[in-house]
């Protein structure tokens, strides 16, 4: 028998999950665990604090509530540039319910959204506790016991971020990879560029050889050829039934170029 707690605020949500409580957001991959019985807890904690689905700006950036759904992210014009990235996650069903602070939990293959917060210099604040960069709090998850409350990103300029998933069924498969790169401009070259990759590592990663080589690049067929090399080493993707290592090391040059270079596939 599992217990389910509902607290009006993430504050009192996170003092509340001590033993083996754990947290319930959207309940995608939770939901699913409890009908399968591979849930060993005896209590289940939530959390109405409508701070947690707040999306606001705030100067160059946008915070994101933990609780918003894929929906609410494809709904709001603020989120305009997202909405890509939450369309490729499962289908209509999956996306009312899958929230963003959910997502960064979502163990390989899935994170697909993650990895786009990734990019956009994303970082996380958790209830009782301050803000952490994201690709710090990805390294620690499996250990993390808290409640996270919202997510901040940097707000792209237009043309700016990038989003490609690669799948083999469409338009709802799960990532052979995902990509996303932010990709600001100085004089007409790149300047702190970032790039994420997912289903390529144990969590969301950037990959760091592909940005030193796009800084000062200018975003053409030879001003991103040394980031494709740098590529085929940045990253160890695993094997899964999706796909093998190899092959996802063979296929991430020609999946970064047609993103970077922003090239229609057919
Ligand atoms: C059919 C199907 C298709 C899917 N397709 C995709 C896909 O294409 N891409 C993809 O990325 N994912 C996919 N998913 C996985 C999942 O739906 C998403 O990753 C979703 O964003 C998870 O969020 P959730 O709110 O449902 O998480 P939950 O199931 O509620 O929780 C998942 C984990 O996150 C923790 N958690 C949730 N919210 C918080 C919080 N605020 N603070 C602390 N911990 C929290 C929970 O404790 C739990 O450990 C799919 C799932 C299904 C069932």
């Amino acid at each position: 028998m599992i217990a389910v707690e509902t607290y009006a605020s993430a504050d009192q949500a996170a003092t509340a999950l001590h033993g083996d409580a754990v947290f319930l957001g959207g309940g995608t991959l939770i939901m699913r665990a409890v009908n399968y019985g591979d849930l060993k807890t005896e209590r289940i904690v939530r959390s109405t604090d409508p701070a947690m689905k707040s999306i606001s700006t705030s100067g160059e950036r946008i915070s994101i509530g933990a609780a918003a759904t894929m929906s609410d992210v494809m709904l709001n014009p603020q989120l305009a540039f997202l909405a890509p990235v939450a369309r490729s996650i499962g289908g209509p069903a999956v996306r009312n319910m899958a929230t963003v602070g959910g997502n960064l939990f979502a163990s390989h293959p899935y994170g697909d959204f993650a990895v786009a917060l990734l990019a956009l210099d994303g970082r996380v604040s958790v209830a009782g506790s301050g803000e952490e960069d994201l690709g710090a709090f990805l390294a620690r998850r499996s250990s993390f016991s808290g409640v996270v409350t919202e997510v901040s990103i940097a707000r792209p300029a237009t043309g700016d971020f990038r989003y490609r998933k690669v799948s083999r069924i469409k338009p709802k498969g799960v990532s052979v990879m995902s990509l996303a790169a932010w990709l600001p401009r100085s004089g007409g070259r790149l300047s702190g560029a970032r790039v994420a990759f997912g289903a390529m590592g144990n969590t969301p990663v950037r990959a760091n050889g592909v940005e030193r080589a796009l800084e000062g690049a200018n975003l053409d067929v030879s001003g991103i050829a040394e980031a494709l090399r740098a590529v085929r080493t940045d990253l160890q993707p695993p094997d899964d039934p999706i796909a093998s290592s190899w092959y996802r090391s063979e296929v991430a040059p020609v999946h970064l170029r047609r993103l970077l270079l922003d090239e229609e596939v057919s």
